[in-house]
């Protein structure tokens, strides 16, 4: 049995003449930049979190760098967020001129230690970028919390959060702003790069469309310098004829975890993840612990069985951010994990049989 860690190309086939008929219209209007297809996607994605405006752009990390630098953000300022995540998380707070400070990640739910932000909250701190990795919400009351007390920006990083909750409340709702990723192997994916900003709040609506689209909303009267960060229409169609079926298929990434729970119970060696109360884990990741995590992973692999590894070093301890001179016993738990942590498929179109499968192989390994 082969068993890719996503599965792409069947989430394709399910869905073809949808896609298909998505991309012939794009193509057949030439809509390929701006347009219908871009415009509704933006309502369409805004209309369902209840936020007032979707600005759309190249990609998720534009989309962080966007709202950071509209914000004002810059040189000699601080951005909080967690040292377990993708680099995008920390390079776009470097790439306004401010400085990422690395959190430790919770022992239970892999995303940031909300109780060890406040030490970190200095005079240059201007905002705190939580990443709900995973699908797993990070705690927002404590964060709101601390946001007010000490006036900070609360900058959602919501690249693997798509439709996630936090008590009933979407993920990408509770900051001044959120980014969202439509990487193709996201929760919600296009055929390509695409990503999106929210946000309620008008005058940084304003400015993040401005400065996306090379600081003019009207064209040619360009009010300030800004980047070329853009939407295809062929994305935006495609994104537009996949949302229909988002919820389902985080229903099913849901279903799945419970799944895995019951086949891999028993096997001592595994830690499966924990889902924080009153919220809901949307499971981008399905991420365990085990004992001897490269041995393991490599059975898998000669077994026909796909994993990964989010992610195999702590953003604060990559070569990258050697300047900043953490030391693994800044970030403890993210350094101890990052030797244990197993990420399996978990996509919606994973069936039982093939889980079993995968839990079949892992029981035999330990064996
Ligand atoms: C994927 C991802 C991003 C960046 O998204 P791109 O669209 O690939 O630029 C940002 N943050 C996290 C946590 C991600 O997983």
């Amino acid at each position: 049995m082969h068993i890719p860690f996503v599965d792409i190309q069947q989430q394709y086939q399910n869905i073809k003449q949808e896609i298909d008929a998505a991309i012939a219209s794009v193509i057949a209007e030439t809509a390929f930049i701006g347009g219908k297809y871009v415009q509704e996607f933006e309502q369409t994605f805004a209309k369902l979190h209840g936020v007032k405006h979707c600005i759309s752009c190249a990609n998720g990390t534009d989309a962080l760098y966007i709202i950071m630098k509209m914000l004002c953000i810059g040189h000699g300022d601080e951005v909080i967020t967690v040292a377990n995540s993708w680099i995008s998380s920390s390079e776009t707070i470097s790439q306004t001129g401010a400085t990422p400070v690395f959190i430790d990640c919770d022992a239970n739910y892999y995303s940031i230690n909300e109780n060890l932000i406040e030490a970190k909250i200095t005079i240059k701190t201007k905002a705190i970028l939580p990443v709900h990795l995973q699908g797993q919400m990070c705690n927002m009351d404590v964060i709101i919390a601390l946001a007010k007390k000490h006036q900070l920006h609360i900058v959602e990083d919501c690249a693997q959060s798509h439709l996630s909750e936090y008590g009933g409340q979407l993920a990408g709702t509770f900051g001044i702003a959120s980014a969202f990723s439509f990487y193709p192997g996201k929760n919600l994916g296009a055929y390509g790069d695409a990503g999106c900003i929210l946000t309620n709040d008008d005058a940084l609506a304003e400015k993040c469309r401005m400065y996306a689209r090379h600081g003019a909303l009207i064209k040619h009267q360009h009010k300030i310098e800004g980047i070329n960060s853009r939407m295809d229409g062929l994305q935006a169609a495609i994104l537009l004829a996949k949302l229909p079926h988002l919820s389902k298929w985080t229903e099913q990434r849901i279903a799945n975890a419970e799944y895995y729970s019951q086949a891999l119970s028993g096997i001592k060696e595994i830690v499966m993840p924990v889902v924080r109360p009153n919220t809901k884990h949307t499971f981008h990741l399905y991420v365990t612990r085990c004992k001897q995590r490269d041995a393991l992973k490599a059975y898998l692999k000669d077994k026909g069985v796909e994993t990964a590894i989010h992610y195999p070093t702590p953003l604060a301890l990559l070569p990258a951010y050697q300047y900043l001179q953490y030391q693994p016993t800044d970030i403890s738990i993210c350094n101890q994990y990052q030797h244990q942590i197993l990420s399996l498929p978990i996509y919606p179109e994973l069936t039982n049989e093939q889980m079993d499968y995968i839990a079949a192989t892992i029981k035999t390994f330990y064996e």
